[in-house]
């Protein structure tokens, strides 16, 4: 047995010890002469109630069962209104998920209850307090009392049962005062409870039992369109965050977080599309991603497969209502699952799977706002992607995919700045001419010459050194930038490179005339280099001097060479 078991079940000893068993004792010695079972049921079924159907504030319960078990108490002596009690925390457990934790929780929940009716019941005796008294004042003093005791002693209990397990208490100063004030609720609520009960009689239950429960479900209802509104307003604060990335991958992760968090889910897994199939893309366990191998689920195959087959969301408030069908069943302590399909302009672009270890986590209304949280997020991937495309075309040529002069300028400025500023020490500049390109074009086609400037950017670009940049510069003209590297070492760098092209082997397919066969081309090329501060401190300056350098030191004298820039 575990570690959580035993204690369980040394739980579950002391709980039989004081909880039955005093039951039982003060049911024997405190018998009232006579109970009217109907009341007793009734009692109950209120008690029951008011728990199952709890009012909160700021998330936690409020406490208001007392508004019956104190007229039982009144009525009949402290062991039926344990009873009542006793029988109102039962219930509560039984609708929850019946885990350990959960059994834990109902032990120390009775006994805690069990010793506040003794405390409360011993003080109201102290005052005065007589069971089936009908004098107003003794019954005020004496319901007051308890009340107070009732509450003084739970907080202190529960004070002293957070500070021995060294945890901070969940109760703050306001909670303490609101707990103390529901006593001008249930005070006279309460009282008037039981003094009609004594003068009317059984419909009592009715007169104030409808009223009650009927102003209850009006709170709860109000509770809940206040939910709401809270839950869209932190939708509309996550749909705007997510539209002003321009990063996919920050779009689809900020949009899990983020829901994971708003809907306090304990998974999250979204698949993408491929019409017969979903490929898992991300899992959110705990608030973290996992690495994933690929993994793949088919149409109509788990939950996330039928939801993309059917077209239509699903709710599951518990794992025996999804189990059967699902592949997820390895999480062990998932009950609830909310699994949409994420729609835009009539496709399905993927699956959002929610879960959570408590049961019916997920209401109609959170369906809706995650539907609305789904769109953001489709638009937002959209308009990332968007963004991405277009700067990559407005930075990119579109033949050669290398950078074009308007980005190599920019960084050319950029890396100049830095080296004024001193966080580099050298800038050099490498320019690089093929040598009578326009012959190569004029024998093989335009078209194979746009191979061949293709295939040389991809040796340009597998040449390039890390935190260099390589760029078309015009036609058939290519630029390095290289930080850090000195004139001596750029020259180094730029032969090497004359090199490689030199001896590469181009092989391309003729597009003039009849002959479709692949022809073999070697081209060789011309190189300026020129660097600063050695040669200036100015970008464009920089720029020009290399190209000189290309043109007078290398084409003129005689092509397929390096040539250094000198003043
Ligand atoms: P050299 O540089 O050795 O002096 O001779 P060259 O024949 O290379 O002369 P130049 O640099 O003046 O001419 C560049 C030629 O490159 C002109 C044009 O036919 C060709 N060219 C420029 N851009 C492209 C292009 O995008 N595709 C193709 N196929 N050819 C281009
Ligand atoms: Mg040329
Ligand atoms: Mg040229």
């Amino acid at each position: 047995m575990s570690e959580k078991k035993w204690s369980t079940m040394g739980l579950f000893i002391i709980w039989f010890l004081i909880v039955p068993t005093g039951i039982i004792y003060l049911l024997q010695t405190q018998m009232p002469e006579s109970i009217n079972p109907v009341y007793l049921m009734f009692f109950i079924i209120f008690g029951v109630l008011t728990v199952l159907f709890p009012i909160k504030r700021n998330g936690k319960p409020v406490s208001i069962v007392m508004w019956v078990t104190l007229p039982a108490f009144l009525m009949y002596g402290i062991a039926i209104e344990m009873i009542v009690m006793q029988l109102s925390i039962l219930a509560a457990f039984f609708v929850m998920k019946r885990n350990e934790k959960n059994l834990h929780r109902l032990f120390l929940n009775s006994i805690l209850m069990f010793l506040l009716s003794m405390a409360a019941a011993g003080a109201f005796f102290v005052v005065g307090g007589k069971i089936g008294s009908a004098d107003f004042w003794t019954l005020f003093i004496g319901v007051a009392v308890y009340r107070l005791v009732h509450t003084s002693t739970n907080i202190g209990l529960m004070n002293t049962y957070f500070e021995l397990r060294k945890a901070k208490s969940p109760f703050t100063t306001k909670d303490v005062v609101f707990e103390y004030s529901t006593l001008i609720l249930i005070l006279p609520l309460a009282l008037t409870f039981y003094l009609m009960l004594k003068m009317v009689g059984i419909g009592s239950f009715l007169l104030i039992g409808f009223p009650f429960f009927m102003t209850i479900s009006i709170i709860r209802l109000y509770g809940r369109s206040e939910k709401i509104n809270e839950y869209i307003k932190r939708a509309g604060r996550i749909g705007s965050e997510l539209s002003v990335m321009t990063d996919e991958e920050s779009v689809t992760t900020q949009f899990i977080i983020k829901t994971s968090e708003l809907f306090k889910a304990d998974y999250v897994f979204l698949f993408t599309n491929h019409d017969q199939w979903l490929e898992l893309e991300k899992r959110y366990e705990r608030r973290r991603f996992i690495n994933l191998p690929f993994q793949t689920v088919q149409i109509g195959e788990g939950i996330a497969g039928k939801v993309l087959e059917m077209k239509e969301p699903v709710i599951y408030s518990k794992r025996k209502d999804w189990e059967q069908y699902a592949t997820v069943s390895t999480l062990e302590e998932l009950e609830s699952v909310l699994c949409i399909p994420l729609t835009h302009n009539n496709k399905t672009n993927g699956i959002l799977l929610l879960g959570s270890n408590r049961r019916a986590a997920f209401g109609d209304h959170q369906l809706k706002i995650l539907d609305l949280l789904g769109s953001y997020y489709i638009v937002s991937l959209e308009k990332a992607r968007y963004v991405q495309e277009a700067l990559q075309r407005s930075e990119r040529c579109a033949l050669t995919n290398l950078y074009n002069y308007r980005y190599l300028e920019e960084k050319l400025h950029e890396e100049m700045d830095r080296m004024n500023m001193g966080d580099i020490d050298d800038l050099s500049v490498v320019m690089l001419d093929i040598d009578h390109f326009k012959k190569v074009n004029d024998t093989f086609g335009h078209q194979s010459g746009n191979d061949i400037l293709y295939g040389l950017a991809r040796i340009l670009e597998k040449a390039l050194p890390d935190n260099g940049t390589i760029g078309r510069y015009g036609g058939e003209e290519f630029v390095y930038l290289l930080p850090g590297y000195s004139k001596e070492e750029a020259v180094g760098f730029a032969e090497q490179l004359r090199l490689l092209i030199r001896q590469h082997i181009f092989t391309i397919i003729p597009d003039l005339g009849e002959d479709k066969y692949p022809v073999k081309v070697s081209i060789t090329s011309s190189v300026g280099v020129a660097s600063a501060p050695t040669d200036t401190d100015e970008a464009m300056n920089l720029l020009r001097n290399a190209d000189r350098a290309l043109y007078i030191g290398a084409k003129q004298a005689g092509r397929d060479r390096v040539a250094e820039y000198v003043r």
